[in-house]
């Protein structure tokens, strides 16, 4: 029977784990390895360690399993984006610790070049930050003594976390990414579909420092165990893999994965859309050399809005409770939580505004306030969503989730209420592993490549017209908290 491994490095932990060939879950091992913040605002991991773990997870779901290797036909690797690793060409050690995507120590660089280049957002579909590879290869370059001398003479690399794995796991024989990962750099043209001369030369990167383009589901060398050689078939960052195991392959699917913020992903199809309200526009996959593009967007307070409910506020016991406390009650009073705490992100931008509990009346008790939580998960999801559609001009159809939040039945109904629309919600919490998978896999038939991998369905059943006054209500409680 053969199977299939899946790779997932994530930014705290690496996962590998085996499906067969109807796409279930043989076998999982999972590892956390350390984050290094060696000053205010920097995020650093050890990169050789990050492969060790890895390594070490793929070897224990190879024991736990007890699968024999000639029937593990092939590999996909799944990753963190953005997080970049340099390394020395000869000796295969890194020159620095890999700086991490939440890393801001180019901030203040990042604020010039959004002054200076707003090219860079046109081509890149990225709104310039701190986040995206670019300024995080140039600080090493421009502080690591002896670096640019040798980028400058070919002695370094330089990757995402997939490339560092596929050349750590090829042995050195491939320096490769795949078009999802290469478009989070800040140093990828959408249109051109490759490294962009003038952004590396903005940046101070030699171009043979970066690792070949290749197809999401291309080869990219073989992982190398003993006398058995396993194919890497298949790459894409966390968030598009996520979509792609969720099954989202055409324009106008769109997934969310609701855990401590949202990432929702709309597939647009063959043509890039920059919007103009800081969405960010990305590359899907490239699939036998047809690109499709993504609109991306993120809700930074979600499950964490729970959390402060429990622990900050101690209205509830467990994230669990929220759902038949919010089910208790026939409708929100009135009551509207927006949980500004950081300011609001799309479709809104004020990072001045602050969080409002809103629509108080003698009658209001914590219900209502949990209840108004979760709502406005499900509210900024919708906010999202909708700027989504009408920057694309794409009507999302469904919308397909995963998440720790989404075991939570009320918030699904509800998110289904508020859109109108069916909300499918994944049977597996690995959609993202499971994308790998299916990526790696797609031009084998042995693998069944239609899994569902939904259990429930949610459908709207609340009227148009309630739905409506409601998110109203919504947008009114944003005018208020807003700056
Ligand atoms: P992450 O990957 O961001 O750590 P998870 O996918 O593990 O997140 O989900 C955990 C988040 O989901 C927490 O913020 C938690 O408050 C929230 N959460 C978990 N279960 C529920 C629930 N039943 N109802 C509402 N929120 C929940």
């Amino acid at each position: 029977m053969p199977y299939v491994l899946a790779i997932d490095a994530g930014t705290t932990s690496c996962r590998t784990l085996l499906f067969d060939e109807k796409l279930q879950v043989a076998g999982l091992a999972q590892e956390e390895f350390r984050q290094y913040f060696p000053q205010p605002g920097w995020v650093e991991h050890d990169a050789e360690e990050i492969f060790e773990t890895q390594y070490r997870t793929l070897l224990k779901v190879l024991d736990k399993t007890s699968v024999p290797l000639e029937e593990i036909v092939a590999a996909g690797i799944t990753n963190q984006r953005e997080t970049v690793v340099i390394w020395n060409r000869h000796s295969g050690k890194p020159i620095y610790p890999a700086i991490v995507w939440q890393d801001k120590r180019t901030e203040s660089a990042c604020k010039h070049l959004r002054q200076e280049h707003p090219g860079i957002r046109q081509k890149t579909g990225l709104v310039v930050d701190a986040y995206f590879s670019a300024t995080k290869i140039n600080w090493i370059l421009e502080h690591v003594p002896g670096a640019r001398d040798a980028a400058d003479s070919g002695d370094l690399l330089c990757g995402t976390i997939d490339t560092w794995l596929i050349w750590k796991l090829t042995a050195g024989a491939v320096h490769a990414t795949d078009h999802s990962n290469a478009s989070r750099t800040m140093l990828y043209d959408l249109q051109a579909t490759g490294w962009d001369p003038e952004l590396l030369g903005l940046f101070g990167i030699p171009a043979a420092m970066m690792p070949e383009i290749r197809d999401s589901d291309g080869f990219f060398g073989n992982i190398v165990l003993g006398e058995n050689k396993i194919p890497i078939r298949g790459v894409a960052g966390d968030q598009q893999a996520a979509l792609y195991g969720q099954g989202c392959h055409s324009a106008g699917q769109a997934k969310n994965t609701y855990g401590t913020g949202c990432f929702l992903l709309l597939h647009i199809g063959e043509q890039a859309h920059i919007t103009d309200n800081g969405l960010l526009t990305t590359v899907a996959w490239k699939l036998d050399g047809t690109i499709s593009y993504a609109l991306e967007g993120s809700v930074f307070q979600a499950g964490s809005v729970i959390q402060w409910l429990r622990d900050g506020l101690g209205l509830l016991e467990s994230a669990e409770e929220s759902a038949k406390m919010a089910a208790a009650l026939s409708d929100n009073g009135g009551v509207y939580l927006v949980p500004a705490f950081t300011g609001l992100g799309a479709p809104y931008w004020d990072p001045d505004a602050r969080g409002m509990i809103c629509g108080l009346t003698r009658g209001t008790d914590r219900r209502h306030v949990v209840r108004a939580a979760l709502e406005s998960i499900a509210y900024q999801s919708a906010d999202i969503l909708r700027t989504m559609e009408a920057a694309a001009g794409i009507p999302l159809s469904e919308l397909r989730t995963d998440g720790g939040a989404t075991g939570n039945n009320w918030l699904m109904q509800f998110q289904s209420d508020i859109i109108q629309k069916p909300v499918l919600i994944a049977g597996i919490q690995e959609s993202t592993a499971l994308g790998a998978a299916m990526l790696a896999t797609r031009h084998d038939n042995a693998f069944q490549q239609t899994r569902s991998a939904h259990q429930r369905v949610c459908k709207p059943v609340m009227s148009a017209s309630d739905s409506t006054s409601l998110y109203a209500g919504w947008l009114a409680a944003v005018k208020r908290a807003s700056s």
